[in-house]
């Protein structure tokens, strides 16, 4: 147990150290950026490991293998859940209940439930808008992979903006995975090019937030402006089996 806590603090500050030297390679500040870690298909013990070793935000992908994880450690931890998968409607429940993001909002039928889940709650939950960066048929969100697209996603965005129980932060972008860390980095530029397109069309929306960058390329994602990275296999290697993760 403790040298696993160990293990996890090693990574963590390995990760931290990376992106700090990115960070200063592009004359950015590196408190700008935070980890999240993810926990998706780990069991609970290894979650509380990875908050002893000092993890605040954590990142899953399924509501109902989380909600578990989120009642059993709740009165240890103040962790900040975030939902970065695609988001089923039924799962909205548990989301609304119990995370503080939802990095991953596809869609504006997604949008419409969660506001009057929301209202009915009581409740403003912070989104990030999920864009498609490299046109897979295979990844969730709004398709940006050319810029003659960009100006018909923005009456989706318009109408998500005026839901009041959202929040929108920002964007998020899982682009396709790519042998080398380099390779990622045109997908990274074309979320931060979009981010300046949205800032300038929505006056006064913040879209300060960009969450793009897993383990093989965060390094790259700082470089060109990520403000949360989403790493897992970095801080806590290869992810079991998913009928183990229970
Ligand atoms: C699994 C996952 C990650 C983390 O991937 P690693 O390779 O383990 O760092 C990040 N983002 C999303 C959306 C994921 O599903």
């Amino acid at each position: 147990m403790e040298q696993r806590v160990e293990q996890i603090r090693n990574n963590l500050n390995r990760v931290r150290n990376e992106i700090e030297a990115a960070a200063k390679r592009a004359g950015r500040n590196p408190d700008e950026v935070q980890i999240v870690v993810v926990t998706k298909a780990q069991p609970i013990d290894v979650v509380r490991d990875t908050l002893l070793a000092g993890a605040k935000i954590l990142g899953e992908n399924y509501p109902e293998e989380t909600l578990p994880k989120i009642l059993g450690l709740k009165d240890e931890f103040a962790v900040e859940w975030h939902m970065i998968g695609h988001l089923q409607s039924r799962k909205i429940p548990i989301v609304v209940e119990w995370f503080q993001m939802l990095e991953s909002l596809d869609g504006v039928d997604l949008a419409l439930k969660l506001e009057k889940r929301l209202a009915d709650a009581g409740k403003v939950l912070p989104v990030l808008l999920e864009f498609n960066v490299g046109g897979e048929a295979s990844k969730s969100g709004w398709d940006v992979s050319r810029e003659e697209l960009w100006e018909g996603v923005l009456p989706d965005v318009e109408k998500i903006l005026t839901l009041p129980h959202l929040r929108v932060k920002g964007l998020m972008t899982m682009p396709p995975l790519m042998e080398h860390p380099e390779q990622s980095r045109p997908y990274f530029t074309r979320l931060i090019k979009l981010r300046d397109f949205l800032a300038k069309r929505f006056h006064g929306v913040d879209f300060s937030v960009v969450s793009m960058g897993t383990s093989m390329d965060y390094p790259v994602a700082v470089e060109e402006g990520a403000t949360l990275i989403r790493v897992g296999t970095a801080v806590l290697g290869p992810r079991p089996a998913k009928n183990l993760s229970s």
